[in-house]
């Protein structure tokens, strides 16, 4: 697992907004960041799951979270642009940024992969991140080290056979993270960088891998650290960096 110990009190006063946050990875790490102080903003699809995580959050005793339903397939830059304003009036500013939630998509053949599931899977895994992050800016511009994190796959830093439209669009998530941190490197305080989970008991891994044995993996709490480090102050200066959560 990454070596990092975070302390108690590590994102103390932050805002992190975290997609996908009411399942999986994303749910782990709104959990994990409302836990070490910060105020999460849980961005999904399905309201009802983001209502049971800010639930479970409150009665923990963490700071009090926001709830943002959004489906990313069909957001237009309008939603993203009023989700930002919403933010900027309750905020004003914009600490962390965690571009967890995605979809596997067809796993075949790219001769066998229908043009309109391409597109839908670009949509919510590479262009949502990109309009999200591009309406984000002014408010990541106002927090004093603001951090971006975009969630790979190990199919997106080497090609492999039928992974299909995924691999492609976590090689092009790797592209968008190298370009941003590479204009942000003298130029702001935002530091970008990916994360690869590698396997994790989730129901994306389960879809992906329906004959193996869930508990071979860790839970989604458990590869927790990386992302941790990342969101907090010990991460300054690192940017445009390919992480893996586990060694
Ligand atoms: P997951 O269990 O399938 O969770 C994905 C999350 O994304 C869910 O909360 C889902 O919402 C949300 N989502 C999907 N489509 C959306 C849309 N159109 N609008 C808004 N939210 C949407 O996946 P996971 O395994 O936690 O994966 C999290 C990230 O890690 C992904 O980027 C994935 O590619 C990456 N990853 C995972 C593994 C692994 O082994 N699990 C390995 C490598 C990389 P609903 O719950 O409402 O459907």
């Amino acid at each position: 697992m990454f070596d990092y110990r975070a302390a108690a009190d590590l994102l103390q006063g932050r805002v992190i907004l975290v997609t996908g946050a009411g399942d999986g990875i994303g749910r782990a790490c709104a959990i994990s960041c409302a836990a070490h102080g910060a105020s999460v903003v849980l961005l999904g699809r399905t309201l009802s799951k983001l209502e049971a995580v800010y639930d479970e959050i409150e009665a923990a005793g963490y700071p009090q979270p926001a709830i943002c339903p959004l489906n990313l397939e069909t957001a237009a830059e309008k939603d993203y642009d009023d989700l930002a304003d919403q933010l900027f009036d309750t905020f004003g500013k914009l600490d962390g940024l965690v571009h967890n939630a995605a979809l596997l998509g067809p796993r075949t053949m790219l001769d066998n992969v229908k043009n309109e599931d391409w597109q839908q899977l670009m949509q919510v895994n590479v262009n949502a991140p990109f309009a999200l992050t591009k309406a984000m800016m002014p408010l990541l511009r106002a927090a004093p080290d603001a951090s971006v994190v975009f969630l790979s796959s190990s199919v997106g830093r080497k090609g492999r056979a039928y992974w299909g439209p995924y691999a492609v669009s976590k090689f092009a998530l790797e592209g968008l993270m190298q370009v941003l941190a590479d204009e942000q490197d003298g130029t702001s305080e935002i530091r970008v960088n990916s994360v690869n989970p590698g396997a994790t008991r989730t129901a994306m891994r389960k879809a992906a891998y329906p004959a193996e044995e869930p508990e071979k993996n860790p839970e989604p709490s458990e590869i927790m650290p990386v992302f941790l480090y990342l969101l907090g102050a010990d991460s300054k200066g690192v940017n445009g960096q390919a992480l893996n959560a586990r060694d």
